[in-house]
């Protein structure tokens, strides 16, 4: 049994970021810019954003953070938004989610100028992946597919299931997966809560990634000897500490190759965060 250590590689992954943003700002005088927008004082998107802003320094990334009162109205989130998408020194925003109630979120996450939605949130993004030519790829699922392709793991014509059909990871992560070429061209069966007999579909993928919320629910009999599982999970357990939508302890016996949390999946969605801020600033006239 192999364990992909996302850890590992979102390090070998930001030193390549590091080289291209010294590069960019060598051939172009263009340093990418990531401003991110904080509204109230939940304690884990605190915790995400400055995790994000660490890794911005990291990587030679300007970084730039709004902090906004809990009772901050849609209106005024807005206003913010029109002028970072008019900031051309600015090229990614980003809205941590999720936001007080009071605030529309749908209408906030489509005000963001599409070549700025380095979430790829926007409608507009969504519907470019969906017909196979994007502009960027939504973090944590783009995350996934590189620690399937740098561990030599084939994606082309493997059944891979994926466990749940949120906006943010499983709907995108079959898309991906679906595309053409090096990372994709997978058979995709998308299961969710609804799905009848789900364990006997799991139990037919060459690769399984986990994306519920559901602290250990995955157990080794709804896994195929051999297959590669993905556990994208983040739960926070009574005692305090992190574990996955996957039990790792039994199905480590039974995968081929399996990610821990945490270090797994983690570390490569705020990578893919600093991929498509490059991106974005490369990708500016
Ligand atoms: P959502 O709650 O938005 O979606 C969960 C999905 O799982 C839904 O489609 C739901 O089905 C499905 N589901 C729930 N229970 C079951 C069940 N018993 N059997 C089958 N399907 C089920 O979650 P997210 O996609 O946003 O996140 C999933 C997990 O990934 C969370 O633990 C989250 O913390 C983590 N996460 C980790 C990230 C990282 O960087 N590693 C980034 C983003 C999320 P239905 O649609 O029918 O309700």
């Amino acid at each position: 049994m192999k364990i992909l250590d996302g850890k590992a590689l979102a390090a070998v992954v930001q030193s390549e970021i590091a080289e291209k943003v010294a590069q960019l700002k060598n051939k172009r005088n263009i340093t990418p810019c990531l401003a991110a927008i904080l509204v109230g004082n939940d304690p884990a998107s605190q915790i995400y954003v400055a995790n994000k802003e660490k890794a911005c320094q990291k990587n030679g990334i300007a970084g730039k953070l709004f902090r906004l009162p809990a009772e901050t109205t849609t209106v005024e989130l807005l206003q913010l938004i029109e002028q970072l998408n008019a900031d051309t020194a600015v090229h990614g925003i980003l809205v941590q989610l999720p936001l007080p109630k009071q605030i529309n979120e749908k209408e906030i996450l489509d005000a963001v100028r599409p070549e700025k939605d380095v979430d790829a949130f926007h409608p507009e993004n969504v519907g470019l992946l969906s017909q196979g030519r994007p502009r960027f790829l939504p973090c944590t699922p783009y995350g996934v597919q590189q620690l399937l392709v740098r561990n030599g793991i084939e994606t082309r014509g493997k059944h891979v299931v994926v466990i749940g059909r949120s906006d943010i990871v499983g709907k995108p992560m079959g898309l991906i997966l679906l595309q053409k070429g090096v990372g994709g061209d997978a058979t995709v069966t998308t299961v969710h809560s609804r799905t009848e007999n789900l364990a006997g579909l799991t139990r037919q993928a060459d690769i399984l990634i986990v994306a519920i919320g559901k602290a250990k629910f995955l157990t080794a009999d709804m896994v195929k000897p051999g297959a590669v599982v993905v556990d994208v999970g983040i739960n926070r357990q009574p005692d305090g500490k992190i574990c996955g939508d996957v039990n790792f302890d039994s199905v480590k016996d039974i995968a081929g190759a399996i990610t821990p949390v945490p270090g797994g999946v983690g570390p490569l969605t705020i990578t893919m965060l600093m991929l498509n801020t490059l991106t974005a600033a490369e990708l500016t006239a």
